[in-house]
């Protein structure tokens, strides 16, 4: 007999749908397909020569704290080795007790709703935003306010006008650098005036920062937790855009208090992130063989993101606007208003060519012309051709 198990769900996991976008996208990972839709970082470039001889002698000389349980702080080695190489250049001022290792930076966006988060308080956000963050938080049941964007990031008229208006606002959640999946940079006027809002209005900030260091152009603006005087910020980092998101390390600087519920949670959760992933992590920063290596992927990335602006300019049809992406792995295209990217992902991928449609970026749905393109991980000569094929595609619908 057939069992149904709807009955025996939680709430919230009868909430949980199984996207249909997520179906379509399944094909993209044919071999013969030209994918700009996923957002991973080049494995052709994981530094797999120095990361065999890190290991070898991790484990040679570490090696049974490697696979022994730890504390779910973390291993304080890793957690002052990215104090000293990841926050101080960034101006983040932390010390161990502010820092709490987290499994990738999703574990710790998974945590932030359910620690700050009641049915029904308000989460605002970017519009769009990280479509992972999106569906970790919607577990919470949130009233999604989503704030419009420019190409200098989230309006803060439109901002504060959320903030006057909306009740129980727990957090605004961010993504200032490169953001995905809009690849838009929030400019430093802004980055003031939401800090100085956040103060205003007592909220708290989720500072999600995967990409700040893939930059291609410019200076590095600051972490909004280095303009953080009154400790509201919370900032995420992660080495899976960096290094290797195989590796899931993560990590979240805090104030004391909010970082500690952070540990209770992670403690009932997983205990602790991988040991051996930790201290690996640690060495290869202590060997100072990751900055070279974010060199390396940098230079690879500007380039094919340099190849697919010049083919979109060469080849799309003129009306389309995109993001010219000074880092990070995407760009965002915005087509005619009563074009549906859904469908023109149905007409490309008969070409063999696939792209993210842009629909579920918005918490609160009802935009359809939009659509998300990566461009760290396929090569030049693939990129080029890609973007022709889809070109052609888009012709169709603006002849
Ligand atoms: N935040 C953003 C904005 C992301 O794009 C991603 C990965 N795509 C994550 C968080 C999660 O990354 P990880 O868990 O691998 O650190």
């Amino acid at each position: 007999m057939e069992k149904n198990f709807e009955s025996k769900l939680s709430e919230s996991a009868k909430s949980m749908k199984a996207s249909e976008i997520r179906e379509l996208l399944k094909l993209t990972a044919q071999p013969e397909i030209i994918s700009f839709a996923g957002g991973l970082p080049a494995a052709e470039l994981f530094p797999i020569d120095n990361i065999k001889k890190t290991a070898e002698e991790l484990i040679e000389k570490d090696g049974r704290r490697a696979l022994q349980y730890s504390t779910t702080e973390g291993f304080n080695e890793l957690r002052n080795v990215i104090i000293k190489q990841r926050l101080e250049p960034m101006g983040i001022k932390a010390g161990l007790e502010n820092i709490l290792i987290t499994s990738g930076s999703q574990q710790a966006l998974d945590y932030s709703s359910r620690i700050f988060v009641n049915p029904g308080d308000t989460i605002i956000t970017e519009s769009p935003s990280y479509l992972g963050a999106l569906n970790a938080f919607k577990l919470a049941d949130p009233n999604f306010v989503e704030i419009e964007m420019d190409d200098q990031g989230m309006k803060m008229d439109k901002l504060e006008e959320a903030l006057k208006t909306e009740k129980n606002v727990k957090f605004i959640y961010t993504i200032p650098d490169f953001q995905n999946p809009s690849g838009v940079t929030m400019n430093l006027e802004r980055r003031k005036k939401l800090i100085e809002l956040a103060n205003k209005y007592d909220v708290l900030v989720l500072e999600d920062c995967p990409y700040k260091e893939l930059i291609f152009d410019g200076e590095p603006l600051p972490a909004l937790k280095s303009m953080d005087t009154e400790g509201r910020v919370i900032h995420l980092g992660t080495f899976s855009k960096t290094f290797c998101p195989g590796l899931r390390i993560g990590w979240i600087v805090a104030d004391p208090f909010i970082t500690n519920k952070y540990t209770m949670l992670k403690q009932g959760s997983d205990l602790q992130s991988s040991s051996l992933d930790q201290l690996l992590t640690a060495k290869f920063m202590e060997d100072n063989i990751l900055e070279e290596h974010i060199k390396k992927i940098v230079e690879v990335y500007k380039k094919r993101r340099d190849v697919m602006f010049a083919a979109i300019d060469k080849y799309f049809p003129k009306g389309i606007k995109y993001t010219k992406s000074e880092g990070g792995l995407f760009t965002w295209v915005e087509v005619k208003p009563e074009l549906q990217s859904k469908e023109i992902l149905e007409k490309a991928l008969e070409k063999k060519v696939a792209f993210v449609p842009g629909d579920s970026f918005f918490p609160n749905g009802g935009k359809t012309n939009f659509f998300r393109m990566n461009y760290s991980c396929m090569s030049e000569e693939k990129i080029e051709e890609g973007i022709k094929l889809l070109g052609e595609v888009l012709d169709e619908y603006y002849k």
